[in-house]
């Protein structure tokens, strides 16, 4: 029996090495990875160039602490705050952990604004992770369950409705911020309609609230732009990172700007490990690649492809509700609980995911090629028809 904490239902391969969208598993079969470590391989595995940087930085300095001035976390913030326009940045370990200095800094400003009880609105099938005030914010129930008392002060609503916003505000005169994810990643692969961001904006504007967002799974390219709220053109207030960022370095960020930045100062918040030279750097040279090798371009275009390439080969079959997404963060949608396809898939070497019971997650590595793009959808269309009882199409 394994001493490893049984807190996952494991898939029966490990992998040995890792090359671009391939991985090798033990039992020597080659497996393209579509889903990239849950969206944090975007350079895939095994990158030279970031491969070099990292042996150079473990060389040198891995770590040091927060007491002293670090230089790659100095730069990696410019970067970040170069990106987003906002002003400051937090560093920390994993997107649970950037989250929950966002909502430290977001009660830190109901604080300062003469509120002592601020609440958040977030959302219906969110997911901000599983420490015990993001799972208090995460609209899963089966995560939060048997996790009772979670700490308060969030206020829950059906996502992209801004009139449940609206509602709830005209309830409770302690709000202080709204929370979301522009596109939902654990639950299910769906995105915000722009307009209504855009409204979220104007209201956060309007009331002097914090508009935070959760940019932990579709931030750093991924829907083919640096930050998935980018392609409602709005500027929010925090903004949090982490999976994509250190292409499996651990690191979170909390970036602020507007009304948000200063809320916290000495003392306040702080982290051991956050922020070191390696994870930094490990930042630094992620952010670099992309750009140096045009991934947000290639993120769009070979996520068209990919949703493209399903939608021809799908196309008609009943038990296919929808194919959506944007860029490489991409959900195919079943009638039916389809989770009996991630052992299918890995039986003809694709790795993916499902999420939300009937939800197929792809999230492949950014520099995916169209070769890969399409051989995902070979390898999954034929496992998706039969799953739903259609039979593969005679070849010509
Ligand atoms: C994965 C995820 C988290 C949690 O990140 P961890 O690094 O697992 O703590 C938070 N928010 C979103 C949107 C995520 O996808």
């Amino acid at each position: 029996m394994s001493h490893v904490m049984n807190t996952y239902a494991r898939l029966p391969v490990a992998f040995t090495r890792g090359n671009g969208a391939w991985l090798t598993g033990d039992d020597g079969h080659e497996y393209l990875d579509a889903l990239a470590g849950i969206a944090v391989n975007g350079l895939g595995h095994g990158h030279p160039k970031l491969t070099a940087a990292l042996v150079e930085q473990v060389g040198r300095l891995i770590h040091v602490s927060n007491i002293y001035r670090i230089s790659e976390q100095e730069q990696l913030a410019d970067r970040i705050c170069a990106l987003t326009g906002l002003d400051e940045v937090f560093f920390a370990n994993s997107g649970s952990e950037a989250n929950e200095g966002a909502l430290k800094l977001a009660r830190m400003y109901g604080h300062k604004h003469g509120n002592a009880e601020a609440q958040t609105i977030v959302m219906e099938h969110a997911w901000h992770g599983r420490t015990l005030a993001t799972l208090a914010a995460t609209g899963s129930e089966k995560a939060r369950k048997g996790f009772d008392p979670l700490p308060s002060g969030f206020i829950r609503v059906p996502y992209n409705d801004l009139a449940a916003v609206e509602k709830a505000a005209a309830a409770d005169p302690r709000v202080q911020a709204i929370w979301l994810e522009v596109l939902q990643g654990e639950g299910g692969i769906r995105m915000a309609d722009r307009g209504y961001l855009r409204d979220l904006r104007r209201l956060c504007d309007e009331r002097g609230w914090l508009l935070m967002v959760d940019e932990v799974q579709c931030g750093i390219a991924r829907t083919g732009k640096w930050f998935g709220y980018q392609w409602a053109d709005i500027r929010p207030d925090v903004v949090t990172l982490a999976k994509g960022l250190g292409s499996g370095v651990p690191i979170g960020a909390v970036v602020a700007g507007g009304r948000a930045a200063g809320t916290l100062g000495p003392g306040n918040h702080g982290t051991t490990f956050g922020g070191s030279p390696l994870a930094c750097r490990a930042g630094l040279e992620t952010l670099r690649i992309i750009e140096e090798e045009n991934l947000l371009a290639n993120a769009e275009a070979m996520g068209q492809r990919i949703r493209d390439g399903f939608a021809a080969a799908l196309q008609g079959i009943a038990g296919v509700v929808s194919i959506r997404g944007e860029g490489l963060m991409i959900g195919i949608e079943l009638d039916r609980p389809c989770g009996d396809l991630v052992s299918q898939a890995l039986a003809s070497r694709l790795l993916i995911n499902v999420t939300q019971d009937r939800v197929i997650r792809l999230v492949p590595p950014l520099v995916i090629n169209a070769r890969e793009a399409d051989e995902i959808v070979a390898r999954l269309a034929p496992l998706v028809r039969s799953f739903v009882g259609v039979p593969a199409p005679q070849a010509a």
